[in-house]
């Protein structure tokens, strides 16, 4: 699927990733794209930057916690009522838990790390496939590297990201049913304000040596990977590693 001329939403819209994609889509001649994040000012920004990539994209801006489901499903009638159409869903809000490490975690934060990280995007995936179900569509889940292998300082954001890389495989067959493709994108160690959130304002010191030997990934990196899966029509329930690159001496 081209991205012209398409109608998206995007969640975690206000920073990072979902900042990057929506100025990439925006720049790519999407016909709408909703803008969904908890943090309003920085809805107000990226709304700023979309607009300034590309005169003739539609935004709008709607304040949405993902783990409401009222909030998500405002999200969606939103989107459909002001563009007509649904064709692409990134969902890509997420959270770290932050210290302590695992398992000294609060039990609320962990709740919330995997309410945020993986209910919230089968929940939406949802509300998606009920939009796209008559004309097909691509959704595209935010996982992580992070999903791959144990990790035990935050083993709530592991688990809950491999989580999303098995739902994503999961819904392979909606690409025969509905004319749905679902596709998870698993980002490397990316410069973003989350790396801050890690350390619970900034950055810990555990990142110190493991950014010394890598290459960080920039957030218009992953806006590159979430274009090529909507574009490519043959990808469905697979998960697509952007990875850092050793540092160069
Ligand atoms: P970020 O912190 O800049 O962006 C995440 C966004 O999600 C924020 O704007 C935040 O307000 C929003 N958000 C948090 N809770 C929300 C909620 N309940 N409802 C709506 N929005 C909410 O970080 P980012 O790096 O751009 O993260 C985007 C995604 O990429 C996340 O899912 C993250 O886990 C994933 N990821 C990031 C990295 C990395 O190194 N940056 C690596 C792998 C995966």
């Amino acid at each position: 699927m081209q991205i012209k001329d398409r109608v998206a939403i995007i969640t975690g819209a206000a920073a990072g990733i979902g900042r990057a994609t929506a100025v990439r889509f925006a720049a790519l001649g999407a016909r709408g794209i909703a803008l969904a994040d908890v943090d309003e000012a920085g809805l107000a920004e990226t709304e700023r930057l979309a607009r300034g990539a590309a005169a003739g994209c539609g935004t709008i801006v709607v304040p949405t916690d993902v783990t409401q489901i009222a909030a998500l499903e405002h999200l969606y009638n939103s989107t459909v009522g002001r563009f007509g159409d649904l064709d692409i869903v990134f969902n890509n809000a997420g959270i770290v838990s932050g210290p302590p490490p695992f398992p000294d975690t609060a039990p609320e934060r962990i709740k919330r790390v995997i309410e945020i990280d993986l209910g919230s995007v089968a929940v939406s995936t949802w509300f998606a496939v009920q939009h796209m179900r008559a004309r097909g569509g691509v959704i595209v889940n935010t996982a992580s590297t992070g999903g791959l292998n144990p990790y035990l300082a935050d083993a709530p954001y592991a688990a809950a990201k491999a989580g999303v890389i098995m739902f994503s495989r999961s819904c392979k067959d909606l690409q025969a049913m509905h004319g749905i493709r679902v596709n998870a994108v698993c980002p490397g160690v990316t410069e973003t304000p989350i790396l801050e959130k890690l350390g619970g304002g900034e950055r810990p010191d555990w990142l110190g040596p493991i950014m010394a030997n890598i290459e960080l990934l920039r957030p218009e990196d992953i806006a590159d990977a979430v274009v090529r899966i909507v574009e490519d029509d043959t990808l469905a329930g697979e998960y697509v590693v952007v990875s850092n690159q050793p540092r160069q001496r």
